[in-house]
């Protein structure tokens, strides 16, 4: 669950920084992931474990008719409770 709620999460940063930067196009995105700490579906804030097929399926699938449907995703695990944008390559 927390891997699709994460690609969206990630697209909607990506859109933003796409914008304060004025970028069209990013070619590659590396994304370091730790464990993803969420309130959703009635639950409050609980901590998961987040799968790297579903979340590069989520991004797959969340980015298409944006500007990001071409975009390569580089998916690294991290330690921590948060994840982060390592690289952007336009
Ligand atoms: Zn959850």
């Amino acid at each position: 669950m927390h891997d699709f709620l994460l690609a969206k999460e990630i697209i909607d940063e990506l859109k933003k920084i796409a914008v304060e930067k004025k970028i069209e196009n990013i070619k590659k995105v590396s994304l370091g992931i730790g464990l993803i700490s969420l309130a959703h579906d009635g639950h409050s804030e609980h901590t998961e474990d987040v799968s790297m097929e579903n979340l590069e399926f989520g991004l797959k699938n969340i980015s298409k008719n944006t500007p990001f449907e071409n975009t390569e995703f580089e998916i690294k695990k991290t330690a921590g409770n948060s994840w982060k944008i390592i690289s952007v390559k336009i």
